[in-house]
């Protein structure tokens, strides 16, 4: 190494020692077993409390046979983009059954829900455009924003009032509004007919990231729309593969104009080779599935409600409309200690800490799964009122929900 790279990695090594310090370094656990309700790490089996697999999918016999499958006839990489040499006939399969599921007259899959945003945003708006974006809204939306170089308006969380406000102030001629359609880190829902109105209103398009609604809201798991009861509000529905359909992978939903725009346009989906045919394989099973068994996303329901009523029941009031149930905690270090202290319990959840959520408002998300039995939630819900208990923390984690 020449000086001046040595000192270049003397202010990374300084940079690490200072969040070090604040209780935000991260680490990566590698786990020995396939994600699913528990998992095996370090030879030890804990019951999985952190994980987007809402649907268990990920393990289900015909979801993995059909990968295996895939990979018989299709080998393992795809070789190029989808421009280029990497589409297969499951890839344009999955896409036309995507479209089916959300009542979109058509879909387009990226590589990763990250990709579907950053993509779909900087292909749509340039300096132009005006971009309004929820305050609370998944990073990669944030980065699609920068990339577009839109003048992008945050507005506050969830507010449609503070959202017109900006909108009227602005005085916007062409653009979008962005919102997830649940929150990744609060599990509150978008006020979709609030931001529809306002869409049409404003000649405005609409775009939801249905990363956590997919599988999870709606009677059979469609999605926001189907949770409100509304149909074609939503310009663009961002979905990913990678949650519920337990596979890899993002999926724009809309008309015919807006993916053929975006296949020439999304240098995210131009310019990357496309995952290989057994996950798409894997991803249209997992929707086969969800369609075929309406059950299974109220399933999840019930164990959300079970859960959270076992929550409250310890004094920890919590409610959710999604599967996401997130304890506020606030402080970064007491976070952390409260997620390390589940661990030695065998139970793993995350602590998430800023930059994913601000500081000083660190928290346990808690996400849960359809396949969890009663008395594993059961059981975490004991564990997590002992640890709350023995920090002293039950006062604090009261949790502000909006009213949806
Ligand atoms: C996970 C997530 C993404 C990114 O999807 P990946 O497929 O993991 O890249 C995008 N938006 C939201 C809201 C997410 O939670």
């Amino acid at each position: 190494m020449n000086d001046s790279s040595s000192s270049a990695m003397q202010r990374l090594e300084d940079e690490l020692a200072l969040l070090e310090k604040a209780h935000l370094r991260r680490e990566i656990r590698s786990i020995e077993s396939a994600s699913a309700t528990s998992v095996v790490f370090h030879g030890k089996k804990l019951l999985m409390l952190a994980s987007n697999n809402y649907l268990n999918l990920t393990v289900h016999p015909s979801v993995k046979e059909a990968a295996q499958n895939a990979i018989s006839k299709f080998g393992s990489g795809s070789g190029g983009a989808r421009l280029t040499t990497g589409g297969s006939v499951l890839h344009e399969e999955l896409e036309k059954q995507f479209a089916r599921f959300k009542k979109t007259e058509s879909a387009l899959l990226f590589n990763t829900g990250y990709m579907a945003n950053t993509g779909t945003l900087s292909a749509l708006c340039g300096p132009e455009d005006f971009i309004f974006s929820d305050a609370l809204n998944h990073a990669s939306i944030i980065d699609g924003c920068k990339l577009s170089r839109a003048k992008t308006i945050v507005y506050q969380h969830i507010d449609w009032r503070d959202l017109e406000e900006k909108i009227k102030n602005s005085g916007a001629k062409r653009g979008l509004i962005v919102s997830d359609a649940v929150f990744s880190m609060d599990g509150d829902l978008a006020p979709l007919l609030e931001l529809s109105r306002l869409a049409r209103r404003y000649g405005l398009l609409l775009m939801l990231d249905e990363a956590h609604a997919l599988g999870v809201l709606g009677k059979t798991g469609r999605g926001i729309e189907e949770h409100f009861g509304t149909e074609n509000l939503v310009d663009i529905s961002v979905c990913t593969l990678s949650k519920a359909l337990a596979s890899e992978g993002g999926c724009v939903c809309g008309s015919k104009i807006l993916t053929e725009f975006l296949k020439n346009k999304a240098r995210s989906f131009i310019f990357s080779s496309s995952f290989s045919a057994s996950v798409a394989a894997s991803a249209l099973e997992a929707l086969r599935v969800l369609n075929e068994s309406p059950t299974i996303s109220e399933k999840l329901k019930n164990n959300v409600r079970f859960f959270c009523d076992a929550l409250t029941q310890r004094s920890i009031p919590v409610q959710t409309k999604s599967a996401i149930v997130p304890l506020i905690i606030g402080d970064e270090e007491k976070a952390v200690r409260v997620a390390n202290l589940l661990f030695e319990r065998n139970i793993w959840v995350s602590a998430i800490r800023y930059p994913t959520v601000e500081k000083g408002t660190a928290r346990i998300r808690i996400a849960i799964n359809a396949a969890h039995s009663f008395s594993e939630l059961k059981y975490a819900a004991e564990q997590i009122s002992n640890v709350f208990l023995s920090e002293n923390l039950k006062k604090q984690s009261t949790i502000e929900t909006e009213a949806q």
